[in-house]
């Protein structure tokens, strides 16, 4: 892949997805913008650290505002744009049950006034961070991008079912090419803290109980975070009109092996807390990568024993900062 030339924008880009994806395409060659509000759903200091070695590149541009806002927006798209990766959101499927309207807004609202900016200004390509959860209670695996999606179970899943229809319309309307990537559970150094296999280092690490809902038996796709890198990458020079792809590792496991595991990684036994199934929570994930394999040439290198070595080792390496 080389994106010498090419002028991309990235909302979200402080986060844990685009972060990574700000330094992988920065490192081929392209010129990236970043849209981010620094909310506070988690440390924004955080965030601030995610993208710190980025800011002395001349190829890294910030604009700290919020997508929700058309003013700001209209600033931001004064410059031209190759591009745009869309991955600000309010992510988390239960906080999502505590505030919908939040979602709503970020989530449908946002998504709405980056399409019409690339609308305006005759933007070609638009890349959509979708998510696994719009598959909701799907009985089928591995899921598939033809499967029937109309039984979301969270306002964040449907908020991202919304999202994909949208840039629907805008392809149908305008023209524009769209990519809709659905990621499956994405890990690897930098995760949000509050995702499970963070958390759960935190408090393997720190001895407190680790809270398992359910029976243990729920199953999740996990992907690495360098496999979405990659998967995006791939989609941004991928020419279509509409596509819709599942990105994720393609193999499950259930919340009891994914605790031994991270065991082994850090090195450290765990205590478990059982507690009841939380609402909002899918059984299983699992994604058919046969789509992305074929047409993105997407092939996710990292199995999960390797990628839990690596975020370990992040873990262990950050944990008293
Ligand atoms: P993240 O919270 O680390 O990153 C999202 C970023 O968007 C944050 O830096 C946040 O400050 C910014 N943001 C939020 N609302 C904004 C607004 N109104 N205006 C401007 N910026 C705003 O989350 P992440 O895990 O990196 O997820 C990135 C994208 O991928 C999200 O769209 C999420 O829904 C999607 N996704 C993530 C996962 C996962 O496992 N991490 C799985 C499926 C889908």
């Amino acid at each position: 892949m080389n994106f010498s030339d090419k002028s991309i924008l990235v909302t979200g880009g402080a986060g844990f997805i685009g972060s990574h994806l700000c330094a992988k395409l920065i490192s081929l060659g392209a010129k990236i913008s970043v849209i981010d509000n620094f909310n506070d759903f988690y440390d924004p200091e955080i965030k601030r650290r995610n993208i710190q070695s980025l800011l002395s590149s001349g190829n890294f541009g910030l604009k700290e505002g919020d997508i929700r806002d058309s003013d700001f927006l209209d600033t931001v798209f004064t410059d031209h744009f190759d591009a745009v990766v869309h991955l600000a959101a309010m992510a988390g499927v239960r906080p999502s049950i505590q505030d919908p309207q939040l979602y709503n807004d970020v989530n449908i609202v946002g998504t709405t006034h980056l399409l019409e900016q690339c609308r305006r200004k005759d933007i070609k390509k638009f890349v959509f961070g979708s998510s696994s959860s719009v598959y909701g209670i799907n009985s089928k695996v591995p899921f598939s991008e033809d499967d029937n999606i109309s039984r979301t179970i969270s306002p964040y899943a449907a908020t991202k079912l919304a999202g994909e229809a949208i840039c629907h319309t805008y392809h149908h309307l305008y023209g524009l090419s769209i990519v809709c990537l659905r990621f499956f559970t994405v890990y690897g150094p930098r995760q949000r803290p509050e995702m499970a296999i963070h958390k759960f280092m935190r408090l393997i690490h720190s001895g407190e109980a680790v809270p398992m809902f359910g029976d243990g038996g729920s199953r999740r796709d996990y992907t690495y975070v360098a496999d979405i890198v990659d998967g995006i990458a791939g989609s941004i020079e991928f020419e279509c009109d509409y596509e819709i792809f599942n990105l994720g590792g393609s193999r499950t496991v259930t919340l009891s092996e994914l605790i031994e595991k991270i065991e082994q990684a850090i090195g450290t036994k765990a205590s478990i807390r059982r507690l009841p199934d939380q609402p909002g929570d899918v059984p299983v994930t699992y994604a058919d990568i046969s789509k992305a394999a074929k047409l993105l040439g997407y092939h996710p290198n990292y199995p999960l024993e390797k990628g839990l070595t690596n975020m370990a080792d992040w873990f262990l390496k950050n944990i008293t900062k």
